[in-house]
């Protein structure tokens, strides 16, 4: 997509993040669809790979289809950075592609100075980090430490009833050699995850960026309501067995369990059968995302909601069935790496204080395997999942210059 050959000036940050912009961008809404294995999706590993071998890097697809940029051969002790590039329906530009398209501009920084990498450095573009597709976060990090079954993943389909294997199919990937990468994991020293800030914790101390404490448990329930379709008009009410009603009662539920538990919990995908005007639903199918700081109070928050919602649809006569999709436990990120970046940092001049978050990223996922970390960049707003997810420029290019002074120190001389 760069008209600049070999050997011109590599592109400024905010030059690769207008590059990278249009891609997948819904005009309507302006938020962005980058599916994973859909044309968006593969128009963004496209750009990432041409950018990546423009600066000499080599470039892989990894069995599971996480993209890995090599800076330096392929040994143990590499020190990896990166993030995803697909986003949830509709979402900002930030969630993702600020990590991995900060990444390709602070291995420009480095290469200015005329660094070379001790440790080789790894740039990673993980798939489906969302779960907007198939419905299971992290599900690339996932599939690469072992933390989801391979042939329950090949069967995960998304709302148009496509397979992920035959969606892998489509674009070009064997979805026959999914699985766990201990040899991939064992090369790897460490991770640092440069992300937007989710939330607004930075704005009110001033400061532009900051270090991820640890990420909270959180998890995906579905619950299936089935009653019975009738007519909107004619079906008198004492008679219909409406499954919108035991749903409503349990969005309303949701958000007071949470309230009393400290928690978060969001039902924010819902799909309605047969989705009629004038027709009182067969089915309502929806989604229930539960977050809190520790995993006892996500606990209580999903059963108090799950017992609610049995009692509205015993009262509407409707069935219900809740199964959990994905759960994923505390993760507290590694104390010496983050102290070590701190540090460095603090040389640099930049004060970056520790947050929790309770977003999940593929951070949270690896820091089982290896030792992780997660740089955040201010967002002044604190919206993030939506179109008006915003950073400001400089704060990005702060990150950048963090970035790559984190990957100096960790890639360079002992
Ligand atoms: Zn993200």
């Amino acid at each position: 997509m760069s008209s600049a050959g070999p050997g011109a000036h590599p592109l400024t940050f905010a030059e690769l993040w207008r590059e990278l912009e249009p891609v997948g961008r819904d005009p309507q809404t302006g938020g962005y669809r980058r599916y994973s294995w859909t044309p968006a999706d593969t128009a963004c590993r496209a750009w990432f790979t041409g950018q990546a071998e423009r600066r000499g890097l080599a470039v892989e697809t990894d069995n599971n289809g996480n993209l890995w940029a090599w800076w330096g051969p392929k040994r143990p002790g590499a020190i990896a950075t990166g993030s995803h590039l697909d986003s949830v329906p509709d979402g900002g530009a930030f969630d993702g592609p600020l990590g991995v398209v900060s990444a390709l501009a602070a291995v420009d920084v480095l290469k200015d100075k005329a660094f070379s990498p001790e440790r080789s450095v790894v740039l990673a573009a993980f798939t489906e980090e969302e779960g907007a597709r198939f419905g299971v976060p992290c599900l690339g990090s996932r599939l690469l430490t072992g933390a989801v079954d391979p042939d329950a993943a090949r069967v995960l389909t998304d709302d148009a009833g496509t397979m992920l294997a035959d969606a892998m199919i489509a674009a070009g990937q064997d979805p026959g050699y999914l699985g766990p990468r201990d040899d991939l994991l064992a090369g790897l020293g460490a991770f640092v995850e440069l992300h937007v800030e989710q939330g607004r914790a930075l704005a009110p101390q001033g400061a532009a960026l900051g270090l991820a404490e640890g990420i909270w448990p959180h998890g995906r329930w579905r619950f299936d309501f089935t009653g019975r379709a009738d007519h909107a008009g004619t079906a008198r009410l004492a008679d219909r067995r409406d499954p919108m009603l035991p749903y409503a009662a349990t969005v309303l539920a949701a958000r007071q369990a949470a309230a009393d538990n400290n928690a978060v919990a969001t039902f924010g995908k819902v799909i309605v059968e047969p989705n009629g005007t004038n027709a009182v639903p067969s089915a309502v199918r929806a989604w229930l995302d539960a977050r809190a700081p520790d995993e006892a109070a996500v606990a209580d928050t999903v059963t108090t909601i799950r017992s609610a919602s049995e009692s509205f649809c015993e009262e509407h006569r409707v069935t219900l069935s809740v199964r959990q999709e994905s759960f994923t436990p505390l993760v507290r990120f590694d104390q010496a790496l983050r102290d070590r970046i701190a540090g460095t940092l603090a040389a640099a001049g930049v004060t970056a204080p520790v947050l929790p978050t309770g977003a999940g990223h593929d951070a949270g996922v690896l820091a089982a395997r290896i030792p992780t970390a997660m740089l955040f960049v201010r967002n002044p707003t604190g919206v993030s999942h939506s179109p008006a997810e915003h950073a400001d420029l400089a704060d990005c290019e702060a990150g950048v210059r963090a970035l790559a002074a984190v990957l100096e120190d960790l890639a360079g001389p002992t």
